[in-house]
């Protein structure tokens, strides 16, 4: 399989390339040169295969001659050893609970898959990889966690001091091993700006082997499939679901649109967006225009011009008659996220964070539209990440899952750091 950079001017290059690369050179998004069919045999009579044969079956024609079948076996396995249980909510809204990896969020099985892929791809380079990555909170941890013991491979992770919850900054602190914590004196942008500065840098471009673990990397996109197969395992409905994605990049659902062109069987998408609805407005207007983004209770969501979203274009050929007929999309704002979480938990006892409650709202729209249908919400995070939300609007104190509760015991280690490149740098040269 080769991928060419949807800007198009970059030349054509493979799984391991466009894996290391992360972007393509012309600043463009790498995009598969061809969708793969998978055989209607497979789709019927999923129900009888183990997750690892799942994930190899529909990963094998993306990652093509770049490894072979029994590394690709070992990393799926690796990368969907967690449960993806489908609970049903209401008679005709369940939820794909993507919240039971070791950080509680979808974010896993990307960032474990792209984690093992570099590993490889580098094994023959006596120096490692070094991933920088800048985070707000949520994709950090799971960056970290996926990488954590992987050899060959370290990851420096750059956090804003005081603007991480609880939970989150315990993630990113106490793992050690290959994962090392910069706790910045500055906001997220800071933190970013510093990884960004570190990508341009001639002296460190000369030292190390620099990369980012950006969500728009080949390697953390495709295997966000998996688990809507792994859905379609567990549904029991007789009309095919219609799918709720909490977007906020828009690479969760255009990984399962990417799913459906292979042949999973879907009735229908729901671009799920809180007041960052760049896509919704495109979806009403036929016309795109990127915001500013505006901070909701929602915040892995808060994305003013979704990146991915090209490659959703792409899949149907820039039609929008086309991506109209497949997807629809609804901006759902606070108010009614909170309200969601209530009602469902008062209703149904089951408990949504606020990504997860904006899918809902948006399903629930739409089925009032279409009766006759089912759906499901992928629900992107477990509450317990969101309690400041969640623990407010039902009165509820969250039991703390089995998969963090080790968290609260252990050590935190972390470098402090001013907001500045030259510390970084000087860091990054200086180490050992
Ligand atoms: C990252 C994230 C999203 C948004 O996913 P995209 O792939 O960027 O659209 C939704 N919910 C949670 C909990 C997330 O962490």
């Amino acid at each position: 399989m080769k991928y060419f950079s949807l800007n198009h001017q970059a030349p054509f290059v493979d799984f391991s390339v466009a894996t290391i690369q992360g972007q393509a050179p012309d600043k463009g998004l790498y995009f598969p040169e061809t969708i793969p069919s998978l055989p209607k045999d497979f789709i019927d009579n999923i129900k009888q295969y183990h997750k690892t044969e799942i994930g190899v079956t529909v990963m094998q024609p993306y990652v093509g001659n770049a490894m072979p079948l029994s590394v690709l076996e070992k990393m799926v396995d690796e990368t969907v050893n967690f449960p993806f249980p489908l609970v049903s909510i209401t008679p005709s809204i369940a939820a794909l609970e993507l919240f039971h990896g070791p950080t509680l969020a979808f974010k896993d099985v990307g960032a474990r898959f792209m984690s093992r892929s570099l590993a490889y791809f580098n094994r023959l380079n006596n120096k490692p990889v070094t991933v920088l990555v800048a985070t707000s909170g949520d994709t950090g941890g799971a960056v970290a966690n996926g990488f954590l013991g992987v050899d060959g491979v370290e990851v420096i992770i750059l956090f804003p001091k005081n603007k991480v919850s609880k939970v989150q900054e315990l993630q990113l602190t106490t793992l050690g091993s290959n994962i090392t914590a910069l706790e910045i004196e500055g906001n997220f942008d800071d933190c970013q700006a510093m990884v960004k500065e570190a990508f341009i840098d001639k002296d460190l471009k000369d030292t190390l082997t620099l990369t980012s673990a950006n969500s728009i990397n080949v390697a953390r996109w495709l295997p966000q499939q998996l688990y809507y197969f792994f859905a379609y395992q567990q549904w029991q409905q007789q009309t095919l679901p219609v799918i709720a994605v909490p977007s906020g990049n828009f690479g969760n659902i255009c990984a399962a649109i990417l799913a459906h062109q292979s042949g999973l069987p879907v009735q229908h998408f729901i671009a799920s967006c809180n007041a960052n609805k760049a896509v919704t407005n495109y979806l009403h207007t036929g016309i795109y225009q990127a915001q500013h983004s505006v901070p909701t209770y929602s915040n892995a969501m808060d994305v003013g011009n979704p990146g991915n979203f090209i490659r959703i274009l792409e899949i149907f050929d820039h039609s929008f008659q086309a991506l109209k007929n497949k997807i629809s999309s609804y901006s759902i704002d606070d108010a009614t996220t909170i309200q969601t979480i209530q009602t469902v938990y008062q209703e149904y006892n089951y408990l949504l964070d606020p990504h997860g409650a904006v899918a809902f709202a948006a399903l629930s729209q739409y089925l009032m539209q279409f009766p006759d249908h089912d759906g499901y919400i992928a629900a992107t995070a477990h509450p317990v990440k969101f309690p400041e939300v969640v623990e407010k609007t039902t009165g509820l104190q969250i039991p703390i899952p089995e998969a963090i509760r080790g968290l609260f015991t252990k050590e935190k280690i972390s470098i402090n750091m001013p907001a500045n490149f030259e510390a970084l740098k000087e860091f990054l040269l200086n180490r050992k």
